[in-house]
Parts: C-alpha cells; sequence; structure tokens
C-alpha cells in the first residue's frame, strides 16, 4: 500500500452530497483505505465558461494498492456512478476526483500527469491539501528559495548580474492570484532570473486602511510564485526596510493628487518610496506591474523616467474572474453577496466602452451611465468614477485622444478599483 493525495471537487446537483458519496466509495472501494479527508470549500469555478456554477472542493488522503493507471480507473468508475456524464472539458461535474500525488512517484502519461501539474496554482486544491498533510505544502513551498535580508538578497543576484543575466522583477504585497501569476510568467519568459518580492508595505496604508488585516499567506505565495516561473522570492522585514533613521521618500507630484490620491493621502508617496527602494536593492532589467492599478503603475514609470533609473516599466493586461472582477487580493475581503455585487464594476465599464465606441464624446453621459448602471447593485459607497487623460490623468470634458475610464467603489467595507482604456 502506498499513501496518495485526492482533490475531490463538485458543482453540478447536491454538491455536498456528491462529495460524501465520492468518498464513502472510496472507502467501500477493495484497493483503498481512506485515512483522512478535509473540510469542504466553496470555490469560483476555474478555467470554466462564464456563468458556470460555483464548485465544493476537498482533498483525501488514502492508501492505496492500486497501481497508478488502476487507480485512475477506479476512480473513473467512482466517477460515472456518481452520474458524471463526460461532456465538454470545463462544463459542470457532479464529482470530479484528481489524483494529486501518488507516493513519491512520478507519471507522465498522455492521461495521466502526477503530481498534478496544475495543483500549484490552484487554491482550491492547495487549502483542502493543507489539511490533509501540512508536510506536503511545507515541502512544496521550500522548492523555491525565500530571502528575507537585503544583503543576502543583493548577494544572490550579484552571480546573475556579473554574467549578464537578465533580471525580471515583480513586486506585490503577496496572497497571489492569477493577476500577479501573469506578471510573474511573463518575467520568467522575457528574463534569465525572475525574482517576486512579498512586503505588506506599511508606508502606503492610511490609520484607518487595512494594513492589519491584508492576507498574508507566503507558504501558499511561495507554491504559486514557483509554478509560474519565481526563481526567488525576496519577502524583507518592514525592520530592515524602515530602520530608526528612514526619513527619504519618493513623492511623484501632479498625477498623485487625482483619482486614488484623493480618497487615499500619502498612498503613492508609500508606493513610490518602496518601489524605489525594492529597485535598488533589485536593480532589475525590466519591472512588471499591472493595467488593474493604471494610476500606480503610471506614478512609477514617471518615477522611473524622471529619476532615470536604468530599467524598463512594463505594463500588463488586468486578470479577471469569470463574471469579469478584476482579480485582487482584497477580494478575499468579500463576503458572497458583496462578491455577486462586485461584478458590476466590469460590467459597467463595458457598456461606457459600447457607448463610446458608438459615438458618445460627453465624459459627463459616460459617467453617469456607469453611475446609473453600479448604484442598481446598492454599493455601499462610490468613491469616484472618471474619465482622464491616460498620460496626465487630468479630467477631460470630451473623450478624445487615449483616455482612462477609472472608478473605486464600496462593498460593504471594502474599496475596489477597477479601470479601461478607451
Ligand atoms: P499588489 O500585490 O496588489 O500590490 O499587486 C502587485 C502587482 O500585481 C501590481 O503591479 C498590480 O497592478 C498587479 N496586479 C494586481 N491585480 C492584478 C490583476 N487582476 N491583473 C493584473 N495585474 C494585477
Amino acid at each position: 500500500m502506498v499513501t496518495c493525495y485526492l482533490g475531490l471537487g463538485s458543482n453540478l446537483g447536491n454538491k455536498k452530497k456528491n462529495i460524501l458519496l465520492a468518498v464513502k466509495y472510496l472507502q467501500k472501494s477493495k484497493g483503498i483505505k481512506v485515512e483522512k479527508v478535509s473540510r469542504l470549500y466553496e470555490n469560483p469555478p476555474c478555467g470554466c465558461p462564464a456563468g458556470s456554477p460555483d464548485f465544493l472542493n476537498g482533498a483525501a488522503k488514502i492508501r492505496t494498492s492500486f497501481a497508478p493507471l488502476a487507480l485512475l480507473k477506479e476512480l473513473k468508475n467512482i466517477e460515472t456512478c456518481l452520474g458524471r456524464k463526460r461532456a465538454k472539458r470545463f462544463s459542470p461535474r457532479t464529482i470530479d476526483i484528481d489524483i494529486l500525488f501518488y507516493a513519491n512517484k512520478k507519471v507522465t502519461l498522455p492521461n495521466l500527469k502526477i503530481p498534478h501539474p496544475r495543483l500549484k496554482m490552484r487554491d482550491f486544491v492547495l487549502a483542502p491539501l493543507k489539511e490533509v498533510s501540512p508536510e506536503i505544502i511545507k515541502k512544496l513551498a521550500s522548492e523555491v528559495k525565500i530571502i528575507k535580508d537585503i544583503p543576502a538578497m543583493r548577494a544572490f543576484l550579484a552571480h546573475a548580474r556579473s554574467k549578464n543575466m537578465s533580471i525580471g522583477f515583480v513586486p506585490t504585497m503577496g496572497y497571489l492570484h492569477e493577476g500577479h501569476l501573469s506578471l510573474i510568467r511573463r518575467g520568467k519568459k522575457e528574463n534569465v532570473i525572475c525574482v517576486v518580492s512579498i512586503f505588506v508595505n506599511p508606508l502606503q496604508f492610511g490609520p484607518e486602511e487595512d494594513f492589519k488585516k491584508y492576507p498574508r499567506d507566503i507558504e501558499r505565495d511561495s507554491i504559486k510564485a514557483q509554478s509560474a516561473g519565481c526563481d526567488v522570492i525576496f519577502a524583507p522585514e518592514a525592520k530592515q526596510m524602515y530602520p530608526n533613521s528612514f526619513f527619504t521618500y519618493v513623492d511623484v507630484e501632479k498625477l498623485t493628487g487625482t483619482l486614488c490620491g484623493v480618497s487615499r493621502p500619502g498612498h503613492f508617496k508609500g508606493v513610490a518610496t518602496v518601489v524605489n527602494k525594492l529597485f535598488n536593492i533589485i536593480q532589475p532589467s525590466v519591472a512588471y506591474f499591472g493595467q488593474k492599478d493604471y494610476q500606480q503603475a503610471l506614478v512609477i514609470k514617471t518615477m522611473a523616467r524622471n529619476l532615470n533609473m536604468p530599467l524598463k516599466i512594463s505594463v500588463m493586461p488586468t486578470i479577471r474572474e469569470t463574471d469579469g472582477l478584476a482579480m485582487s487580493s482584497r477580494n478575499t475581503y468579500l463576503n458572497p453577496a458583496e462578491r455577486a455585487q462586485a461584478a458590476v464594476l466590469y460590467q459597467s465599464l463595458g457598456q461606457a466602452r459600447k457607448k463610446i465606441l458608438s459615438g458618445e464624446k460627453s465624459s459627463k453621459k459616460v459617467i453617469s451611465g456607469i453611475r446609473k448602471v453600479i448604484l442598481n447593485k446598492k454599493p455601499a459607497g462610490i468613491d469616484y468614477i472618471a474619465v482622464v487623460d491616460a498620460d496626465t490623468l487630468e479630467n477631460k470634458d470630451m473623450i478624445q485622444g487615449k483616455s482612462l475610464i477609472a472608478l473605486a467603489v464600496w462593498f460593504g467595507k471594502t474599496r475596489l478599483i477597477d479601470n479601461i482604456l478607451v
């Protein structure tokens, strides 16, 4: 008998019942002994078409006497018994049972790959797997180097620099999602080394903001970052980044006095300062930012140009959930009702884009259209909706040239931002 880990999922019919029945079938199987089953987690559908129902997911630790292919066959039998119809990929299913690990074995067959090739980038696998085997999660997390110390980080990259290797850099505050991973994948594709920083920067949070409750999970982040191609994580302590005698700040004027800068005074000063410090420590060839935080990316681009920083800033498209909500670590704060409401942000921007493409030029009309669509969902409040010049962030009365439509809206106690370029 060998130890094996399974992922269980259902998004059709009575999901909980389906998974519990699957566990019963596993227990009844002659070649399987179920040792541990995780709690069940509700998850948004991943890779499925828009409108697909949410999944319920769990993980199980089993002992089995089946060889890998025989185990696969047994699991498929159980899926069939539970009414799984093999329709198109990503279509809803009563039950899905995946082999995540089979002892320490690596299997690469056309119909079976073990360890499961996508498990590291999937929260719906990692969270229940951690419950049945914290050791596996620890081991996976240890596969990427984490450096906390500034001199050690410099020393690690000195070798790469001496060999003229290009360094891609993705600064983040962690709790990584597909948006971050898209930057890391690009960073690795375009460079020899990809460095990811994870630092919840106290300097960019206001006194009433969510610094303390910002989600943090370095183990989970390490696994996900590595799966996307990260070679090393820089995760400094605040004490080292901001020692007692810290008196120097970077303030990018003008661009920061509008949009998010109005309701978050000091935020961009905190961002520019930390990014400047990180650039000095890592000295990357290219740094990657997301369009989701358009104003931030523009501030950083301007800082790098104004201060003659020898690197390229690359801005990547916003990655969205299937219903259009821009991915954000802060989405984890939303309760199910707020999460459903929040999809309205991108819907309202999409409708605005359509209006503009069919000839609307008045910013006032576009903004009031967006406001109407959003208010329909009764959010807790609208911070701003603005149409601005994409380079200067100055308000525009008429939509001509490259324009940014940006908004910030409160759902419960969570403030979400989004934007589109037109
Ligand atoms: P954060 O961890 O929120 O500070 O974000 C780190 C980087 O990831 C920033 O450059 C963000 O703009 C970028 N980012 C965050 N969310 C997304 C997203 N949904 N799509 C693309 N990039 C994103």
